[in-house]
């Protein structure tokens, strides 16, 4: 079992999938962090302009395609491709299944404020029902074959369309940490094969573009973008009020950051939300562990419930296969729930 420590500046644990640290104990994003503070900005923003005005094309209806979700990175990326850089966007939103209402509210409000066409590629609900169901019982990690669609159908799309740019957000290995941690433009590395669509330019465009996730939320929220609170006065057990903007269109992928990461490897989305905002200076070191010990483990019964209907399951069948996967180095029963052992929360 892998050693759980966590990173020296900000407290991301060794157990994320991936991350690597340095000698020093510090995790990559957070040297990543650092180095951003070098990177000339201006030259990227160039190289990014040079590569739209390649697939700049007023004589056809699309000239990219921006993956979206009812996320605030879809409504800063559409803002930023549409408005700044004058492309002609054709967004593609891939179903999950497990949308929230303010995910959809996001959503429309994307096509509405940027008066842009927004394609739902619905993949076979039932297949993707029971993968969910079936990934949940034997890795805890539901949301696996979901993430292989959503990142290969906007592909197949751009393709169909005729179009030669895919648009992704941010390059989550380097920010938040994983095996695939490379400094490229190049997002083809998130397929499971990426020799594959050699026409098409598929960018990470946090690689051109300083990626903040406190500007993200100020770009969205001043084009309409709502929180869950806001939207549907949805107050989430084991979220902060200051990130009732993260992580709000979908309950799977939300109860996923529980299984997949908190059960399996004592952090969940406090601990990456904190850890990025330690990076934005926005909290201290101190002030995160606080959250996250006073948060970090709870799980938000409206999201369970509705994740265990779409799935089909009991409430005890949902708990009995959490039980069996609890990493028991990492965490404990601590009064009916479990909690990361307090002696790593250092
Ligand atoms: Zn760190």
């Amino acid at each position: 079992m892998k050693e759980f420590k966590r990173c020296k500046k900000c407290i991301m644990p060794t157990t994320r999938w991936g991350i690597q640290f340095n000698e020093e104990g510090i995790c990559y994003p957070c040297l990543y962090n650092e180095k951003q503070k070098s990177i000339d900005w201006s030259e990227r923003w160039l190289e990014l302009d040079e590569l739209c005005s390649q697939h700049r094309n007023r004589d056809k209806p699309y000239d990219c395609v921006i993956c979206v979700s009812g996320g605030k990175d879809s409504t800063y990326l559409v803002h930023t491709f549409k408005k700044l850089l004058n492309m002609n966007p054709l967004c593609v939103m891939v179903d999950n299944a497990t949308w929230t209402d303010t995910g959809r509210a996001n959503f429309y409000n994307i096509s509405e404020v940027y008066d842009v066409d927004i394609i739902t590629f619905t993949s076979k609900v039932k297949t993707m029902k029971d993968n969910i169901r079936s990934d949940f019982f034997t890795t805890l990690r539901p949301m696996q074959y979901w993430d292989e669609v959503l990142y290969r159908k906007p592909l197949e799309i751009a393709e169909k369309f005729g179009i030669g740019l895919v648009i992704w957000g941010e390059n989550t290995h380097i920010h938040y940490g994983g095996s695939n941690a490379e400094e490229t433009p190049n997002a083809k590395l998130w397929l499971k094969d990426p020799t594959e669509f050699t026409e098409l330019d598929v960018i990470f465009t946090s690689y051109y573009i300083p990626w903040s996730r406190s500007e993200n939320v100020r770009v969205a929220r001043l084009n309409g973008f709502k929180g869950l609170i806001e939207n549907e006065g949805w107050d989430r057990e084991g979220y902060i009020e200051m990130f009732q903007y993260d992580q709000c269109d979908g309950v799977g992928y939300l109860t996923n950051q529980y299984l997949s990461k908190f059960i399996r490897g004592g952090f969940s989305s406090m601990t990456e939300l904190c850890s990025v905002s330690i990076r934005e200076g926005l909290m201290t070191r101190e002030e995160a562990m606080e959250i996250v010990r006073e948060n970090d483990w709870k799980l938000d019964p409206i999201m369970m419930k509705d994740f265990i209907d779409i799935i089909g399951i009991s409430e005890t069948e949902f708990w009995n296969v959490v039980d069996k996967f609890a990493n028991r180095d990492v965490i404990e029963m601590v009064d009916g729930h479990w909690k990361v052992k307090e002696v790593l929360n250092v």
